[in-house]
């Protein structure tokens, strides 16, 4: 098995838990209620920020155990210790805080009815909390790549079919521990970070390497970074994708 075979095996276990993280957060919306913001949405924030936390540990967890995998299988044998990353407490509350904003809207300004605002604000949160508790993880890994003197860095792995601000990520390969990038990911993202250790080479999956394909065709007589990205967009586009 690749590692691009295991990293798509992880990321099925770190959707699985998003399911659930879903379904946890469709129940805990029944807090708020109408008429009683002011008291409610303040509720609901404190127990979603418990719910993702709860999460963040168990996808940090399987996080770690995948990284001990993917070491082993790249022939490490030095002891190391996967810290896990937790989620910062101001980041859940900035978040949460702007998932629901739109609760506030003074009727003055004339907003939707908010019967349709209290429904995006529903979609935003549990976008939100997917991505709290997926960045936990995703950092787990590259934090740990960082740390580990075994690692030379880690790759992005988007799924097929993955937009394309991921697919234009993914186009860029390994990213090496002397690198600053960081993983840069949306709401609703499944992108996973993969770990490269010495001696390995991060080989990209089929699907990737027919985006390069794409990205070098669409982007041949095109001059300048945002150029090249809408053409690549455009040709992804056409190619159905
Ligand atoms: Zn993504």
């Amino acid at each position: 098995m690749s590692l691009a075979t295991r990293a798509a095996e992880q990321q099925r276990t770190q959707q699985g838990l998003m399911v659930l993280l879903a379904q946890e957060m469709a129940a805990l919306w029944q807090i708020i209620t109408l008429g009683e913001f002011a008291r409610t949405v303040p509720e609901w924030q404190a127990a979603a920020i418990v719910v993702c936390q709860r999460y963040a540990l168990a996808a940090t967890t399987a996080a770690a155990d995948y990284y001990d995998t993917e070491r082993e299988a790249a022939g490490a044998v030095s002891p190391f210790t996967v810290e896990l990353a937790d989620i910062p407490p101001e980041k859940a509350e900035r978040s949460l805080s702007w998932a629901v904003k739109d609760l506030w809207i003074p009727e003055a300004e004339e907003p939707p009815p908010i019967e349709e605002r209290l429904r995006s604000a529903q979609t935003k949160a549990v976008g939100v909390a997917e991505k709290l508790v997926e960045d936990a993880a995703r950092d787990t890994v590259i934090d740990a790549t960082h740390a580990d003197p075994q690692a030379r860095g880690w790759a992005r792995y988007a799924r097929a079919g993955a937009c394309d601000f991921c697919a234009l990520l993914a186009l860029r390969g390994a990213v090496y521990s002397e690198d600053t990038v960081r993983f840069r990911a949306h709401d609703h993202c499944t992108c996973w970070a993969v770990p490269v250790f010495r001696g390995q080479q991060w080989e990209p999956p089929e699907h990737v390497r027919e985006w390069q394909r794409i990205y070098r065709e669409a982007t041949r007589d095109v001059t300048g970074s945002r150029a090249a990205r809408a053409a690549f967009r455009r040709a992804l586009t056409e190619a159905g994708q």
